[in-house]
């Protein structure tokens, strides 16, 4: 150890070690002077005084571990001079013993009792008054270490005390709830059993509806957690465990509130937790969730709304052409048969004349309806072309299944068995139909198809009407 003396470095490790201090008092010189030569012989520092108003004097110049102190004395006796000592807070722990001749008038109780730890009588042996030095020296400086672990925990004290008013300022006043738990394992086993209640904050017993009493000290988790969520209490055995933290929101209707967000970490043999009320957020997140989806719906209903046809339901002129658009690129790309058909039904201003246009109006409801069941394959687009003409697309489809397709629309149609009183190829309502059919290419558009089949269509009325006239392109 080093310490700075005027400036100067002192190794005391190095000075030979001191076996204490002591201050002799007393009126005889030759006691002094054979006191202390024997003293410092033995290793002790001796500092020595002749009268009790000199040491008294010059005792705080540098305090002594012990004080031998002879009773008789002119002036002040050693029972005055060991009062002054013990009236001083400076010096009332300094143990004094009393040194006295047998003949001299010595009261033991009177020594005692100013504050004396011990007496000796002379004349002495050296031996004895070393032994009992050494004694009331061991003796002070046990004093002396608990004095000083009485400051040490005097000072851990209050920063415990300190500690525990930040933790507790911050448990009361935080809006999360915050509550400590630790583990209680089985002794045999070592598995977590449950968890003590360490710590819970106002928050937390809140949301639990219990009183902190009732939880600070418990053994609860489990019982808690066994109404709410019996499988939370593993997860939590697995931080504690693992040390793996756990974060995760939770569903748990407490009067306003029922949404929480909880951290879970582990602490030493046990874990902390912290809770947040979030259903403020959830139910926003719910209802955005909701006007989302709503949105979505009005969006999907709109996009139908766009692409049908107002009347029949099925596909309008505008998604007939995004449609055949797209697939005239696909099949151009996969070089496969893309057939067009043109419906248009026979004599339907005839029609109209004679059923009135509502009766028109349910007339083309009925035959969309039938085609667009005729045409069943999912990539198969039965669109209301015109006025009352419809287009069918058929995808992956040539010449040959497009008029399969055709056959099939005239008998469908037939057995529906529409009356017609006033056309010229029959009694019932009859389609005009023409086909077309090709393999994509860059040469050729999405019109030429349209226009081809629409020359199908035309040849068909002028042949008579109620049939399908088809054109391959390829
Ligand atoms: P064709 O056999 O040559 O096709 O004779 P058509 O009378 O069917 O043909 P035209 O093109 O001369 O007349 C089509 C009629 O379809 C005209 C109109 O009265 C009727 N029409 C078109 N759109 C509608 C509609 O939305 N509702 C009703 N009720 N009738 C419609
Ligand atoms: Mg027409
Ligand atoms: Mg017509």
């Amino acid at each position: 150890m080093h310490q700075s003396i005027n400036g100067d470095l002192v190794n005391f490790d190095s000075l030979p070690e001191s076996k204490g201090s002591i201050l002799l008092v007393d009126d005889l010189p030759e006691n002094l002077k054979l006191l202390t030569e024997s003293l410092s012989k033995l290793g002790y520092i001796v500092r020595s005084v002749i009268s009790g108003s000199r040491a008294l004097k010059t005792v705080k110049a540098k305090l002594p571990d012990i004080i031998l102190l002879d009773v008789k004395m002119p002036e002040m006796d050693g029972y005055q001079v060991c009062e002054a000592f013990k009236n001083d807070p400076d010096l009332c722990d300094i143990p004094v013993l009393f040194i006295s001749a047998l003949d001299e008038a010595f009261d033991k109780l009177k020594a005692f009792k100013v504050g004396g730890v011990d007496y000796i009588t002379k004349p002495f042996q050296i031996e004895e008054v070393v032994a009992r030095l050494e004694a009331h020296l061991t003796i002070r400086k046990q004093h002396k270490i608990l004095q000083n672990e009485i400051v040490k925990r005097k000072e851990i004290e209050e920063i415990l005390y300190q500690s525990r008013a930040i933790l507790s300022g911050i448990l009361n006043t935080s809006l999360d709830g915050i509550a400590a738990m630790q583990a209680v394992r089985n002794p045999l086993t070592g598995d977590i059993q449950d968890f003590r209640c360490l710590a819970v904050n106002p928050i937390i017993s809140k949301v639990l509806k219990r009183d902190r009493e009732d939880l600070i000290g418990e053994l609860v988790l489990r019982e808690l957690l066994e109404n709410l969520d019996p499988e939370l209490f593993d997860r939590f055995v697995i931080v504690v465990e693992t040390g793996e933290s756990l974060d995760k929101d939770f569903y748990y209707p407490t009067g306003d509130s029922c949404w929480y967000h909880y951290v879970a970490v582990k602490l030493s043999d046990g874990f902390a937790i912290a809770i947040r009320d979030i259903t403020a957020r959830k139910q926003t997140e719910l209802a955005l969730q909701k006007s989302n989806y709503k949105l979505q719906e009005a969006n999907h209903k709109l996009q139908l709304l766009a692409n049908s046809d107002g009347l029949t339901q099925i596909a309008n002129r505008r998604c007939f052409d995004d449609y055949l658009a797209t697939e005239w690129q696909r099949h151009q790309r996969e070089q496969n048969p893309l057939s067009l058909i043109l419906i248009d039904i026979d004599y339907f201003k005839r029609y109209n004349d004679s059923n009135g246009h509502q009766g028109g109006d349910d007339c083309l409801i009925r035959v969309a309806r039938e085609i667009a069941k005729v045409t069943q394959r999912p990539t198969d687009l039965v669109a209301r072309y015109g006025g009352e003409e419809f287009a069918a697309i058929l995808s992956n489809t040539n010449m040959e299944g497009a008029l399969k397709v055709t056959t099939a629309i005239q008998t469908s149609l037939a057995n529906l068995a529409i009356p017609h009183g006033n056309s010229d190829v029959s009694d019932l309502v009859t389609l005009s139909m023409g086909v077309a059919s090709l393999i994509p290419t860059s040469e050729l558009s999405p019109e030429d198809l349209i226009s081809q089949a629409d020359r199908a269509m035309y040849a068909a009325k002028h042949q008579g009407r109620n049939q399908a006239i088809a054109y391959d392109v390829t």
